[in-house]
């Protein structure tokens, strides 16, 4: 069953009691409820259409006020805090405030418009802060979990991360640049624990093992020392008939701290018979099968985080360059900063303070009418991802990639065409973002001159060449390395997404399909010179062994 009835305050329910495909339904459109009663009596029943029908995840669902059936009150687990109430008639007084309360605040707070699918962890993190906002919930209590990877949880983080919305490591640079920025701070230390170096998991076995052969079948004894004699051996050896009696001077030990004491536990190997003092320890994750010294385990401290001030204003606010596909990336600069950044590169290089050549990677998408689109996300975090060293912006439909090159073994030039190696290998590696029709291109600047140029060279940033260094046309076949989702919203020089695009449809790009195709662009000749060098290296080689060869048949003489 699922319908819509009209609440007291005319507000519309969506009344539903199974699981039900709500996203792709026409019949459902985002506008037609305000809030969901889901009536079902079980909670894995209630908990399964949760996991897609929610506050959280859902588009169409997004932040609206969400009640389950009186009888699952204390019994949903993770799942509560997902939930606003408990009630199986939407016209009961607390559930009609409720309904108000949380359709107010999100005025309040301007969340009213639709959120775009989630494609990306970090999209995840922030609709799920904006709905722990809209609610007051600003406080991130931990729980001891059996059942989750990290042992601590926040347990509605916990939910998606069940559902795969995350990756551990997604949460944890999450968490990392929220408190670098001031969004949220530590109320209360609760433990510092030990992940997997491997799987961040934190589900450990501990092994003491012999340090010798690795083997964990090991017993551990005391030491005895004898204060007469100075003899210190095994307990073992000191048996005698049940009392303890020295194996060197052969007195009887009577009282611990007077005649002899226990400094120290030895430990024997079963396996190799080696003795040690101390035994090597590991943990062999459970997850991933790992075995780690102990010393590599990754230390993380799990703390109890509130959402701050700030935090609130910034989570919620659509402009201020929060930007919510390239916050993971740490070399991902805005343009300004980027172009900052350039200048100052080029004060140290005209000043002599840096040797070598101050290089910028351009890489655009032109159309069917050769024309360059709009920076799209999912490009920016491909070039993020492959220039990892690199500081990368995107503006101007173009993304960026700065490099400082330095004369390494002494071949300056062979330096610069590493770089548009790279460049012509980015483009073929974020080819599968590209629509039928369109062509992904690349060239370069190299800061020259005495100086003088630098604000034409910063000008110049904005525009692309017609003869790119290289190019790659569409391609079905390009594969995705990441995500399953094609559409791919157009970034905003700030970072943030363009909310009002609207992903072309299966029409429109037959349509734009059949427009003549620009002339394709002559491949680079890098790779042929890479071949050159091997060759050279070959033949320096081939001389060398001959002259030694050489000078060996004259010694002989
Ligand atoms: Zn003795
Ligand atoms: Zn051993
Ligand atoms: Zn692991």
């Amino acid at each position: 069953m699922i319908t819509i009835q009209n609440n007291e305050h005319e507000r519309k329910i969506l009344l539903l009691d199974s699981p039900f495909p709500l996203e792709e339904s026409p019949d459902f459109p985002e506008y037609i409820f305000d809030a969901v009663f889901i009536l079902n009596d079980s909670v894995d029943m209630t908990q399964n259409i949760l996991n897609t029908i929610n506050p959280v995840t859902s588009v169409k669902c997004c932040y609206k006020p969400f009640f389950v059936s009186r009888s699952l009150e204390g019994k949903m687990g993770e799942y509560a805090d997902l939930i606003d109430g408990y009630f199986d008639d939407w016209n009961d007084v607390g559930a009609l405030n409720k309904v108000e309360d949380i359709i107010n605040r999100r005025s309040e707070l301007k969340l009213t418009s639709i959120e775009d699918k989630i494609v990306s962890a970090n999209q995840f993190f922030v609709r799920l802060f904006r709905f722990l906002i809209i609610r007051d919930h600003l406080k991130l209590d931990l729980e001891l979990d059996n059942t989750s990877a990290t042992g601590y949880v926040v347990p509605i983080i916990n939910v998606f991360y069940k559902l795969g919305w995350y990756t551990l490591g997604e949460l944890f640079v999450f968490i990392q640049s929220m408190l670098e920025k001031g969004y949220i701070r530590s109320t209360q230390f609760v433990n510092r624990i030990y992940l997997c170096p491997k799987c961040l998991h934190s589900h450990l076995l501990y092994i003491e093992s012999c340090p010798k052969c690795g083997n964990s079948m090991i017993q551990s004894e005391e030491v005895i020392h004898h204060f007469r004699c100075a003899n210190i051996t095994p307990e073992h050896t000191y048996n005698f008939g049940g009392q303890l009696r020295c194996p060197k001077c052969h007195q009887m030990l009577h009282h611990i701290g007077v005649d002899y004491d226990r400094p120290a536990t030895v430990f024997t190997c079963d396996s190799c018979g080696n003795s040690f003092l101390q035994a090597k320890m590991q943990a062999v994750c459970s997850n991933c099968h790992t075995t780690s010294d102990v010393k590599s385990l990754v230390p993380q401290n799990c703390n109890i985080y509130e959402i701050t001030k700030e935090g609130v204003i910034a989570i919620t606010s659509l402009n201020i360059g929060f930007s919510i596909y390239t916050e993971f990336y740490d070399n991902f600069l805005e343009f300004d900063r980027f172009v900052n950044r350039i200048r100052l590169l080029a004060e140290q290089k005209f000043t002599g303070r840096i040797a070598g050549d101050v290089l910028v990677g351009k890489i655009w998408i032109l159309d069917a009418t050769a024309a360059t689109v709009a920076n799209r996300a999912e490009l920016l975090a491909q070039i993020c991802k492959y220039f990892p060293n690199n500081k990368v912006s995107a503006a101007n439909n173009i993304t960026y990639i700065n490099d400082i090159v330095t004369d390494y073994k002494g071949d300056q030039e062979q330096a610069i065409l590493d770089f548009q190696i790279l460049l012509s290998e980015a483009i073929r590696a974020a080819a599968y973002v590209l629509k039928p029709g369109e062509q992904i291109c690349y060239t370069y600047m190299k800061l020259e001159g005495d100086g003088s140029n630098i604000d034409q060279f910063l000008n110049d940033l904005q525009f692309v060449t017609a003869t790119p260094d290289d190019a790659v046309d569409y391609n079905p076949e390009a594969i995705n390395p990441n995500a399953t989702d094609d559409t791919s919203a157009p970034l905003r020089d700030d970072g943030t997404v363009d909310e009002f695009y609207h992903a072309p449809t299966a029409e429109e790009l037959r349509v734009s399909n059949e427009v003549p195709l620009p002339e394709p662009k002559p491949q680079p000749e890098v790779p042929q010179q890479r071949k050159f060098n091997v060759l050279y290296i070959l033949l320096a080689a081939l001389t060398i062994v001959a002259i030694i060869l050489a000078i060996f048949i004259l010694l002989m003489k």
